[in-house]
């Protein structure tokens, strides 16, 4: 009967194995009479057990290889899995994200709409929303680099939401649905680049550079700022490091949505460190949409870009010119 397994699998052979051992102790058992007499059953024995226990053995390590591998298979396909799944945190955070993109469509909006008439109080409420929105973009900018957690960042988002509908609301209430129309001259603070849909509520500042005098329009607070000899920084882009556009030469820029949604790479720079490659005039008419040159508003104050270590000293037109 061993002789037939020799060639049968190793489960078989350690069942040949335990079957003759156990009938060699029933055989001891019986006496030294019933062992049998030519040792040819102790050879067989011999021959089984040298074959089998190496092949058990190889088995065993076979087994135990199937089982590593496996699972070291298992954890790279779940260690996968879990990377290619966005985390709750980045979910959480990109939901912030489309509710303030929803908010600066609609303040954007509002923009428009007051280029229909300048009203103080719907200035004022759009001012107070667009600050709530600056600081709900802050929080959630801070969310996703995890330095404020995200109940901070959406409490602060649904305080922008709050404002801007009571904004919307105001708008509505004057002028009707038809305030929402994405019109009005595209024209922007030289500063700031804060859209000034209504003419009246531009404002003008003539700048100094060499002996040419350049009107620039400005917003309201920034035109006071200039006058006050402490200019607004201005928006302009880096390119490559090193090219200084203005915020007027940036592709596509449109000043109403970019109040709401700022131009990817912008920075301010003070306003006597401008350096784009383009003239003052020539920035100056494309800040004003494009309209060609401003004619200068006498009695308004020069701001010389010259003398930045002077930059309080606030001249006025009429000197410039007698000395031009
Ligand atoms: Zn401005």
């Amino acid at each position: 009967m061993p002789r037939q397994l020799l060639g049968a699998g190793p489960l078989a052979l350690a069942h040949a194995v335990a079957f003759t051992g156990a009938s060699a102790a029933a055989q001891g058992l019986g006496g030294a009479e019933s062992r049998s007499t030519d040792g040819t059953d102790g050879i067989v024995i011999d021959a089984v057990l040298c074959m089998a226990l190496p092949l058990m053995l190889a088995a065993g390590l076979f087994f135990l290889l199937r089982v590593v591998v496996r699972g070291a298979a298992f954890a790279a396909t779940t260690r996968h899995w879990r990377q290619s799944q966005p985390s709750n945190h980045s979910v959480e955070v990109s939901s912030l994200d489309k509710r303030l993109h929803r908010v600066a469509i609609v303040l954007t909006s509002v923009e428009h709409a007051l280029r229909l008439e300048e009203d103080s109080e719907l200035r004022e409420m759009l001012d107070q929303s667009t600050l709530s929105e600056q600081r709900a973009r802050d929080e959630v900018d801070k969310a996703r680099a995890g330095k404020v957690s995200l109940p901070v960042a959406a409490a602060q988002v649904h305080a922008a939401e709050e404002s801007m509908g009571v904004t919307e609301e105001r708008a509505r209430e004057l002028f009707g649905d038809n305030a929402f129309l994405d019109e009005g001259a595209r024209v922007g603070c030289f500063f700031c680049a804060r859209p000034l849909a209504n003419a009246s509520y531009r404002r003008q500042v003539p700048l100094k550079r060499g002996s040419d005098i350049t009107p620039v329009v400005a917003c309201p607070p920034c035109a006071e700022l200039a006058a006050a000899g402490q200019p607004s920084p201005i928006l302009v882009r880096m390119e490559m490091g090193e090219r200084m556009l203005h915020w007027s030469e940036l592709e596509r820029y449109d000043p109403y949505h970019r109040r709401h949604e700022p131009y990817p790479g912008v920075r301010t720079v003070p306003a006597w460190d401008l350096a784009s490659q383009l003239s003052l005039s020539e920035l100056a008419a494309r800040a004003a949409g494009g309209q060609g040159e401003l004619a200068a508003d006498e009695g308004c104050p020069v701001l010389d870009l010259d003398s930045p270590a002077q930059g309080t000293s606030v001249l006025s037109l009429e000197p410039s010119r007698e000395q031009g």
